[in-house]
């Protein structure tokens, strides 16, 4: 549980790195302190080489790679001064949004001093209180404008009640593991390795030689640690297995149970946010191990593997590429499905995942208005800015690039005769692109057609830079799969469980009302009591009524409607029938006259055809079998 920990482990993995090169620029050289971690502030000091220039400007991040949106770093940051190393003053200008000039009067080095205020729980910010902190390097560390092309060096500092920190950086020259200092080769190093100082659980493993640390904050009694740590291993071992090599000298899963969602992929390292109460429920664990799973496998796709665009980093500007669907996307459809390979989860629930995946983009509208490349594209404006009209206008290169990358799969299968598959054309692109330089779309493309052996252009045009919907029967037909109709949304399936189950089996005269029950088609939410309009979707009625967000329901019919009572009156009327809704707009009243519709079916869960042949059934098996030998 201690830093001494850590130290042990990590050593060998570093003990292998080369001397250092003799013309190494004067790094940066950072202190980090918590001298009162309850008020959420890490101050920052930060000596600067001036390279003897007049004026040195400093920047810090407007974004986090990965995170494709810009958030403005700079607004956490106050109190930055500077000064030389004996202490003199040195005047300080801002002259942008995130950038400061400080007028140097000659001195080798400035020391830069601020505060940072880190209190926003997600995995691409920063969080102080007494308990731990978790620091990313994007939102913390000020930088040389333009040269960020030396070693920047950190020192932490904890507080005397924390007796761990631990980051994937190995330690600078001369320092030992375990003294809380880490050296980055360069900036991008640096943003690209997480800090976290507290009192976490911790967890070694090896594969393949490599050493492993999950560090568990905030287990609290509730967490299983262990078991968490004995899957994390599997999906490691099922993922080394399938890319034939460990691209890391050592990983960290930085495992905050905070009651936070999300995970952030690093080079080196990935930060992932979960309810401590996640281990207890088989569905939650499940998608925490496909969370892990999908983050790991970033280390290879995108973090080495990666479009030209996405590395180096400009840290000030949106970078832009049209292949997200290809490392977020892929990752995403191969997130579940080595879960399933690494034996912890089942075929159910594997398919359950996809076709979830499969159905929200088959009754998203916006597939119809926005391409996956144009998804990626735009992400910055449109993804990471959702609002309430944006399933009627865009799609998440997530799913739809999930949903493409099971049918590519399946197509590269057909075309080769079960030979060979997507599997292969990563690991060909792995092998030609992971280095510095990063692929061109062109060259992605190229590899997957030099494996499936033939021209996919006309195919990849129309998943990827086209609205036309995707054809499944191809997929399908290979695999010995069907769609089936799903047994309804959660509502309906929740009625089972509120009281009457009795009576619920073979219940003929209520299902059949049920199954008649008009449907308007828009998302409702209720705030203080009302009941409000939250997203109406394109082509309901509900749209076609005029209904709009944010208009308070008062009245349905001649009657009024109260957010408790409001699904089940919903339920009384029929496809066919016209009742006015009245609606408060802005204070005054308003009658919508709507026509009520039948919901329409859900039939995109995917099951096994059970007229599949043995042939069918044998390449689905294939589809599903472990990289590694049991
Ligand atoms: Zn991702």
């Amino acid at each position: 549980m201690f830093v001494s920990m850590s130290v042990t482990f990590f050593a060998a993995a570093f003990a292998e790195r080369p001397l250092e090169a003799a013309a190494m620029p004067d790094p940066v050289s950072y202190t980090l302190r918590f001298p009162a971690p309850q008020t959420h502030y890490v101050e920052v000091e930060a000596v600067v080489p001036t390279g003897g220039h007049p004026e040195i400007e400093l920047m810090m991040a407007t974004w986090t790679p990965g995170s494709y949106m810009i958030r403005e770093y700079a607004r956490n940051l106050e109190g930055l001064s500077a000064a030389t190393e004996a202490g003199a003053a040195l005047p300080v200008a801002k002259t942008v949004k995130n950038r400061w000039r400080v007028t140097t009067r000659g001195a080798a080095r400035a020391v830069v001093r601020y505060r940072v205020y880190a209190r926003e729980m997600s995995v691409r910010t920063n969080f102080v209180d007494a308990g731990f902190a978790l620091l990313n390097g994007a939102p913390t560390f000020l930088t040389l404008a333009g040269d960020g092309n030396r070693p920047h060096d950190v020192r932490v500092v904890l507080p005397s009640t924390w007796k761990t920190v631990v980051c994937p950086l190995p330690p600078p020259p001369g320092a030992a593991e375990g003294e809380g200092r880490f050296r980055a080769e360069s900036f991008d190093a640096l943003v690209d390795a997480p800090i976290y100082a507290g009192n976490p659980a911790l967890y070694h493993f090896e594969v393949a030689g490599r050493p492993h640390l999950l560090v568990n904050e905030g287990e609290g009694g509730v967490w299983d640690g262990p078991r968490s740590a004995t899957d994390v291993e599997r999906i490691v071992r099922e993922q080394a297995a399938f890319w034939r090599l460990v691209p890391y000298p050592r990983y960290v899963f930085f495992n905050l149970l905070v009651e936070s969602g999300g995970g952030l992929e690093h080079r080196d390292s990935t930060v992932l946010m979960e309810s401590r109460w996640a281990t207890r429920r088989r569905k939650d664990y499940v998608d925490w191990l496909g969370l892990v799973s999908h983050e790991l496998f970033h280390a290879w796709n995108v973090k080495r593997l990666r479009p030209a665009a996405l590395g180096p980093f400009d840290y000030e500007n949106e970078v832009y590429t049209r292949d997200l669907w290809i490392v977020e996307g892929l990752t995403s459809y191969y997130d579940s499905l080595f879960v399933h390979r690494a034996g912890l989860s089942t075929r159910g629930e594997l398919l359950k995942a996809l076709s979830k995946d499969i159905e929200t983009l088959q009754t998203s509208p916006g597939r119809e208005v926005q391409s996956l490349e144009d998804a990626s594209f735009d992400a910055w404006i449109k993804y990471y800015r959702r609002d309430e009209n944006f399933n009627n206008t865009g799609i998440s290169y997530y799913t739809k690039g999930a949903v493409v990358g099971f049918l590519l799969d399946a197509r590269i299968r057909r075309a080769t005769n079960g030979r060979r598959s997507l599997d292969d054309a990563l690991r060909l692109a792995y092998q030609r692109y992971s280095a510095e330089r990063g692929f061109r779309s062109e060259e992605f493309r190229a590899a997957l057609e030099e494996v499936a052996g033939g021209d996919l252009d006309p195919w990849l045009d129309r998943a990827l830079s086209s609205t036309e919907e995707l054809d499944y029967t191809e997929a399908l037909g290979w695999y010995g799969l069907r769609f089936v109709e799903s047994k309804g949304d959660e509502e309906d399936e929740d009625d089972g469980d509120n009281g009457d189950n009795g009576r619920n089996n073979g219940d003929a005269p209520r299902d059949a009302l049920k199954e008649t029950a008009g449907w308007l088609g828009m998302e409702t939410e209720e705030r203080e009591g009302r009941l409000f309009v939250k997203e109406v979707q394109r082509g309901t009625p509900a749209f076609d009524a005029g209904l709009n967000v944010e208009d308070e329901i008062v009245g349905l019919g001649d009657y009024r409607v109260t957010p408790d009572h409001w699904k089940d009156r919903l339920k009384t009327y029929r496809p066919g029938e016209t009742v006015e809704i009245l609606v408060a707009r802005r204070d005054r009243l308003v009658r919508l006259p709507a026509t009520f519709a039948a919901k329409p079916k859900v039939r995109w869960k995917l099951a096994v055809d059970p007229e599949a042949t043995a042939e069918q059934k044998a390449r689905l098996a294939e589809w599903l079998r472990a990289s590694l030998k049991a």
